[in-house]
């Protein structure tokens, strides 16, 4: 153990001469050193095997082992001890060959107490000098272990951060990137930091505003925007950036947090969507009935009957879509959240389809289209399903093609088997549908705008209803269609 600097220093002094003995004793006593005594070398090197020491006064010529084999000895020991060397003024060169093998200073003999003063206190020092060298020395170690305990500990929590996190020094260069934000914007899991931000990240004003947050732009943190990254991928991204303080407050650079709000942002488009058709919906057909029933009530007053009827069943229609559209809207919720409790059952599909055309062929006759059924070659076998979820599935194609179809076109609805399923094919002489819409159709509210489709009223919760309810059959629905010429809609349902 190292001693501390207010600890009185040991000193051992070994002379075969008592009045050397004594005199040393008087003199390092007062000069504050706790002193021992030996007269001779074996006796001297008990004591330091024994005691810690700090300092030796050696006399070179003793009898019994000599004053150069003791201080071999003692540097075998310890090599921190201090051998000063007393000798004769007839053995200098032995003083001069001592200190060649490692003793620290020489008096010679006889000396005055000054002299044993002044080498006394050259040792002190050098001794106390190396002391809080090592107490310093040992105190660093301590803290450069500390800081590489912290260090580590604080890279680890940075790496497992599920987001993003991106360090930049005050010229907006990228010091510390985590896997994450690597992760998040496509770049290589090895891509080492060193480049300015933009080599990073594509999005020029977001580079431009990690620069200047970087470069000490804010002083109010409250100020800096959240950034909403749109990535190539369709990933969407929201940055958060901060500025990196010192000591003296200025700034080292930012830090940036990515935090990936992809599927709250397609929430929200969904939710605006929602809100959206919902109101547009409701709006004009509640405000038909209540200028419908507000003439009525006009009419009802003024006793003209025959357009009272006119009007009320105008109204009742209205009120027939809100109830259809808060009809899918129900539908639709329970078939996303898993919830739509189909009760199956075994079924001839053939029936069932039967019974949809015959209920739509009023429709068709009004827009005088030719609705037609085409059975299958040989009876098919029975599925198992449930009836509502077969009626909805084709009540929605046929009813569509009955809509996206001009007068006099054609709707050709067939069955066949076609291996472990059967096949229900759609197929009308309409509109057709755009290729780049074909994918978004299934999508909900969506509905194709242009000048065909443009008086028509409709949901766009028609063909997520059938999609998920298809999928729930464990089926599959696919659509061809050719603009000007037609569509053809294709469910497969396994029997
Ligand atoms: P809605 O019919 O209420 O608009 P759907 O989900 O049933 O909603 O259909 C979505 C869109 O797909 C429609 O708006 C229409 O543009 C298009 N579509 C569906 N069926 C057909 C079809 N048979 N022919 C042409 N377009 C169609």
């Amino acid at each position: 153990m190292v001693k501390t600097t207010e600890d009185p220093l040991r000193v051992l002094v070994v002379d075969d001469e008592q009045d050397i003995r004594d005199g040393s004793e008087r003199i390092l006593s007062r000069m504050g050193f706790e002193v021992l005594k030996a007269s001779r070398g074996e006796e001297g090197l008990e004591t330091i095997a024994t005691t810690e020491i700090s300092i030796v006064f050696l006399d070179l010529k003793m009898p019994g082992i000599d004053g150069l084999e003791v201080l071999a000895r003692i540097r075998e020991m310890n090599r921190k001890i201090m051998v000063i060397v007393i000798t004769g003024f007839a053995t200098v060169e032995t003083a001069i060959e001592a200190m060649k093998r490692g003793a620290y200073d020489f008096i010679p003999k006889p000396f005055e107490p000054d002299q044993m003063r002044i080498v006394a206190n050259r040792a002190r020092e050098k001794l106390l000098l190396t002391r809080e060298a090592e107490l310093l020395e040992q105190e660093r170690i301590k803290t450069l272990a500390h800081l590489d305990t912290e260090k580590s500990r604080i890279s680890t929590i940075i790496k497992s951060l599920p987001n993003g996190v991106a360090v930049t020094n005050a010229n907006g260069e990228v010091v510390l990137t985590n896997p994450a934000f690597r992760r998040q914007l496509g770049l290589p899991s090895d891509k080492t930091a060193g480049g300015h931000i933009s080599a990073y990240i594509d999005d020029k004003d977001l580079c431009q505003l990690i620069t200047d947050i970087s470069r000490g732009k804010f002083i109010d943190y409250e100020e800096i925007p959240d950034y909403e990254v749109n990535l190539a991928d369709g990933k969407f991204l929201r940055a958060r950036s901060q500025p990196v303080v010192g000591d003296r407050h200025e700034c080292l650079g930012a830090v940036v947090i990515f935090e990936n709000i992809t599927a709250l942002k397609a929430m929200d488009r969904l939710k605006s969507e929602f809100v959206a058709k919902v109101s547009h919906e409701l709006r004009s057909p509640l405000s038909t009935i209540h200028e419908q029933l507000a003439l009525v009530l006009k009419d009802a007053v003024e006793g003209k009957d025959a357009d009272d009827q006119h009007l009320l069943s105008r109204a009742k229609e209205k009120t027939q879509s809100l109830i259809a559209l808060i009809g899918d809207l129900l539908d639709l919720s329970r078939i996303e959240a898993g919830s739509v409790s189909l009760e199956p059952k075994p079924l001839q599909i053939e029936t069932s389809i039967k019974g949809i055309v015959e209920f739509l062929m009023t429709r068709a006759n009004t827009k005088d289209q030719k609705l037609l059924l085409v059975g299958p070659k040989e009876p098919l076998q029975p599925i198992v399903a449930d009836p509502m979820a077969i009626e909805s599935i084709f009540g929605n194609l046929i009813s569509n093609a009955i809509t996206y179809t001009p007068e006099g076109g054609e709707i050709r609805v067939s069955i066949e088997s076609a291996g472990p399923n059967i096949r229900v094919e759609v197929k009308d002489t309409g509109f057709g549908i755009d290729a780049k819409y074909l994918n978004k159709i299934f999508e909900k509210f969506y509905r194709v705008k242009d000048e065909n489709t443009r008086y028509i009223t409709g949901t766009g919760l028609g063909l997520p209803i059938v999609k998920g309810l298809v999928d729930s059959m464990g089926g599959i629905i696919s659509v061809e269609s050719i603009p000007g010429e037609g569509s053809c809609f294709t469910v497969l349902l396994p029997v």
